[in-house]
């Protein structure tokens, strides 16, 4: 499992291999150290149970999904439907259009779900089975409250 921890300092996101069981790193931005508690189910890649960085039990899965790349898409996808469009080719234009859309679609469906900690933000990406349930942003505002009180945000 691949965790990417969320600095409680400077929200720096900072990959861990969850198998090497790391028991502390230090932010590559701040210089902040970040004791890690790396649970048995989260080493063996079987469950996100606890939270490594906040010993938070509360998760919720979304999809893998990078603005970035649905953007390109989209941008090339405009890009040469604009080339074909002033040679008069409008109906190739509209269909390399669609096309692009429906590309931006695919991807976007098949993407993995990735497990993310109401508290701290952290990130989990493996082969585990998702059982964390949808975004809820009622659990979302008091679990982040309770968080940056904790240590000493607010
Ligand atoms: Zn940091
Ligand atoms: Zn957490």
């Amino acid at each position: 499992m691949q965790i990417l921890v969320k600095c409680p300092a400077c929200d720096a996101g900072l990959p861990v291999v969850a198998a090497e069981r790391p028991t502390a790193i230090v932010c590559g931005r701040c210089g902040r150290d970040i004791p890690l508690a790396v649970s048995d189910a989260l080493q063996a890649d079987r469950a996100v149970d606890r939270c490594p960085v906040c010993a938070g039990g509360d998760f919720y899965v979304r999809k893998d999904f990078d603005p970035k790349l649905g953007l390109t898409v989209v941008i090339v996808g405009a890009l040469v439907s604009a080339v074909f469009y002033w040679f008069g080719q409008d109906l190739i234009a509209y269909g390399v259009l669609g096309g692009a859309a429906l590309i931006d679609l695919a991807v976007y469906g098949r993407l993995k779900d990735l497990t993310v900690c109401y508290r701290c933000h952290s990130e989990f990406r493996g082969a585990y089975p998702r059982a964390a349930a949808a975004f809820d942003l009622h659990t979302a505002d008091v679990l982040e409250q309770e968080y940056e009180r904790k240590i000493g945000r607010r």
